[in-house]
C-alpha cells in the first residue's frame, strides 16, 4: 500500500497514532477593496468596533486558558492585548483606510504583510516566531469585522491536529482542552509558542513539514513522532507495529525520567551538584521544574522585548522578573541581562544592520550604548529581588572597563530606589557570562570584580575555534572537548573556585553526560541547559564517582585531540561506569 513519510523537526517528544483533524488555514485578503471617501468614517468605525470584540474575545480567551491550565500559560494573551493596543499599528490602520480609502480588511492584510517582511529580516529564530502573536491579533480584529463574528470552532479531540500554522491563541485554546493526541504543521520551530505549549504538556509534535496540510486530508490515519521529527500517512500494518512498540519504549521512558526527576542530585560518592533551567519564557517554568530542575540558571530576557511591538516598560520588565522570582523560589533565578542587537535585530529599536553581527554591537556593548533601556531593566530586576533568589548576569563582557561601568549604573540605580523607599535586596549578586576568549583568559582578574560567573559555551567555542557551528562547511570543527577549549574552561572553573566565586555553566555542553563529567572532574556543581535534558544529566553525574572523574580527566588533559580525549573518556569511565552510558538519551 503507498505510504508518505514526511521530515519536519520534532519539537516535543513521544509518539502518537491517530485520525487527522485539518484545521482551515487562515488567509488575508490578497485584493485591495476600496471605499468611496464618504463611507470612511463608517468603515473606521467598524474596525474600531471589530478591535472592541477582540478584546473581550482575548479577555474571555485568558480567563478560560488560565482556570484550565493556569496563569502562566494565559501570560501571552497580556502580550496580545499590548499589541492590540499598539499605537504605531492601530494609526498605520487608520492612515490606510483614511488615506487610501481602502477597506479594514485590505488595510489589516496589508499591515500584517508588513510585519511579516519585519519579522522575516530576523535572523534569530527565536525572534522571527514571534511574528504569529502578531499575526494572531490581527487575525482575530479581521474575523471580528464579519457580521456574525467568529466561527465556533469545532472539536479536535481525540485527533491529530494538522494545520497550516497554529497560533498561539488557537494553540492554548485546542491543546489545553485535552484529548488532542499529537500536532503536526506546516511551519514552526523550536520556541513557538505552539512547541513551547505542546512540550508542557507532552504533546508530541512535528513542525516544519513544509506541507503536510496539502498531503492529508481527514480521513486519513497519521503517525506522529515528535521525537525524531517525523510524520508517517497512511502506515501499513508493519510499520504501525514498529511504531507502536517505540511509542510504549517511549512511554516507559517518560515514567522513568519523571522518577529520576525526585532523586537527589549527588554523585557515587555524595557530591552534590545543582541541575538548573535555561529558559525564555516564564511560561516554561513549571515544565522546567518537573524535570527535576533546582532553579534558573538562565533567562535570556530578550523575550520580553519580542512580545510587544512597542519599547517595554518598566512594569513589562518586573512583571516577568517578579513572576520568575515567586514561582522558582527558594531556588535562584538568574536573569541574565538583554543579548540583543547584531543579529537579533528587532523592529522597534530601529538597529542598523552590521556587516558583521557576531562581532558587534549586541548584549552588553549594545546595553552599554542605550543606557536608559539598561537602567530600566537594572531597575526592574532589583524591585523583583526582594525574596533573595534573584542574581543578574550580564553577557559578553570583554574588558574589566565594561564591569566597572556596569558597576556605576548599578549603585546609581540602587541609590535611586533607596532614595523613593522602594524595596530590594542589597546584596544581590551581580555576575558575568565568561563567553568572550578574552574574558576566559582574564579570569583570574575578572573574579574579584564580580560575584560569579557564569560560562556560556555557545559563545565561548564558537568565538574561541573561530566556527561557525551553524555554517555545514566547518561545523566539523565545532568541538567542546576540544584541549584547547577544554584548558580554558578548566582555568576558568579553578580560578572562579580559587577567588572563593560561584561557577556555573549554560551553554548546550553542560547538556551533554560525558562533556558534564569532565566539567565534574573540573570542579564545576551547577549545570544549567535545556530542561529536557537535566534528568540525563542527572542519571550519568549520579552514577559516578568524583575520585574516579577526577583522575581519568587528569589523564584526559595530557591528550592531544578531541577524539583521543573522547575515546579515552570513554574507555576509561564505561569500565568503572557502564551506567553513564546506558538509557541517557531519548530512546530511538
Ligand atoms: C552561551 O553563549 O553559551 C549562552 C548560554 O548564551 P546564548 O546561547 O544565549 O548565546
Ligand atoms: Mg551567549
Amino acid at each position: 500500500m503507498e505510504y508518505t513519510r514526511l521530515r519536519g523537526i520534532g519539537v516535543s517528544p513521544g509518539i502518537a497514532i491517530g485520525e487527522v483533524f485539518l484545521t482551515a488555514r487562515v488567509i488575508f485578503t490578497q485584493r485591495k477593496e476600496y471605499i468611496p471617501p464618504h463611507r470612511v468614517e463608517e468603515e473606521l468605525a467598524r474596525l474600531r468596533a471589530a478591535t472592541e470584540r477582540t478584546r473581550e474575545e482575548i479577555g474571555r480567551l485568558k480567563a478560560e486558558i488560565e482556570a484550565r491550565i493556569g496563569e502562566e500559560h494565559a501570560f501571552i494573551f497580556d502580550a496580545h492585548l499590548l499589541i492590540l493596543d499598539d499605537p504605531a499599528m492601530r494609526a498605520g490602520l487608520d492612515r490606510l483606510i483614511r488615506e487610501e480609502n481602502v477597506r479594514a480588511e485590505s488595510a489589516l492584510s496589508e499591515i500584517h504583510e508588513n510585519y511579516r517582511r519585519i519579522f522575516e529580516s530576523i535572523a534569530d529564530e527565536y525572534f522571527k516566531q514571534r511574528q504569529s502573536d502578531v499575526t494572531d491579533v490581527l487575525i482575530k480584529i479581521y474575523k471580528n469585522l464579519a457580521a456574525d463574528g467568529p466561527a465556533v470552532p469545532e472539536d479536535s479531540q481525540g485527533k491529530i491536529l494538522v494545520a497550516h500554522e497554529l497560533l498561539p491563541s488557537e494553540a492554548a485554546l485546542r491543546l489545553s482542552q485535552g484529548g488532542v493526541l499529537a500536532v503536526a504543521l506546516d511551519m514552526g520551530g523550536q520556541t513557538s509558542h505552539a512547541a513551547i505549549l505542546a512540550r508542557s504538556l507532552n504533546i508530541p509534535t512535528v513542525v516544519g513539514l513544509r506541507n503536510v496540510t496539502a498531503k492529508v486530508t481527514g480521513r486519513d490515519r497519521l503517525i506522529v513522532d515528535g521525537t525524531d521529527g517525523e510524520v508517517i500517512i497512511n502506515p501499513p500494518p508493519a510499520v504501525r507495529k514498529e511504531f507502536q512498540s517505540k511509542k510504549e519504549k517511549y512511554d516507559a521512558y517518560r515514567s522513568e525520567l519523571r522518577k529520576v526527576a525526585t532523586w537527589t542530585s549527588e554523585t557515587l560518592d555524595g557530591v552534590r551538584f545543582t541541575p538548573m533551567a535555561n529558559i525564555e519564557l516564564p511560561e516554561e517554568i513549571g515544565h522546567a521544574l518537573s524535570y527535576g530542575a533546582e532553579g534558573v540558571g538562565l533567562f535570556r530576557s530578550e523575550f520580553i522585548y519580542l512580545q510587544r511591538s512597542t519599547l517595554p516598560t518598566e512594569e513589562d520588565h518586573f512583571a516577568v522578573y517578579h513572576r520568575l522570582a515567586e514561582e522558582v523560589a527558594p531556588h535562584p533565578v538568574y536573569i541574565r541581562t538583554i543579548d540583543i542587537g547584531g543579529e537579533k535585530a528587532l523592529p522597534q529599536l530601529k538597529i542598523e544592520l552590521e556587516p558583521n553581527p557576531a562581532l558587534g554591537l549586541r548584549a552588553i556593548r549594545f546595553s552599554l550604548r542605550n543606557r536608559e533601556l539598561f537602567r530600566i531593566q537594572l531597575r526592574a530586576i532589583l524591585r523583583a529581588s526582594v525574596r533573595r533568589n534573584v542574581r543578574i548576569t550580564i553577557p559578553m563582557i570583554t574588558e574589566i572597563e565594561e564591569i566597572g561601568e556596569v558597576k556605576i549604573l548599578f549603585r546609581e540605580v540602587k541609590a535611586d530606589l533607596e532614595a523613593k523607599g522602594i524595596p530590594f535586596d542589597p546584596a544581590v549578586p551581580l555576575g558575568v557570562m565568561i563567553e568572550v576568549p578574552a574574558a576566559a583568559a582574564l579570569a583570574d582578574i575578572v573574579a574579584p570584580e564580580v560575584d560569579f560567573f557564569s560560562i556560556g559555551t555557545n559563545d565561548l567555542i564558537q568565538y574561541y575555534l573561530a566556527v561557525d557551528r551553524s555554517n555545514e562547511y566547518v561545523s566539523y570543527l565545532y568541538k567542546p572537548l576540544h584541549p584547547a577549549v577544554l584548558r580554558l574552561i578548566k582555568f576558568v572553573i579553578e580560578t572562579a573556585l580559587r577567588a572563593g566565586k560561584d561557577v556555573a555553566l549554560c551553554g548546550e555542553m553542560a547538556a551533554d553526560p560525558l562533556s558534564a563529567i569532565v566539567l565534574l572532574g573540573f570542579g564545576l556543581r551547577t549545570f544549567s541547559m535545556n530542561p529536557i535534558f537535566i534528568p540525563r544529566i542527572k542519571k550519568a553525574l549520579r552514577s559516578v564517582n568524583l575520585k574516579t572523574v577526577q583522575r581519568v580527566v587528569r589523564k584526559a588533559m595530557a591528550l592531544r585531540t578531541a577524539q583521543e580525549i573522547e575515546e579515552f573518556l570513554i574507555e576509561k569511565l564505561l569500565i568503572k561506569h557502564p551506567e553513564v552510558f546506558l538509557q541517557l538519551g531519548h530512546p530511538s
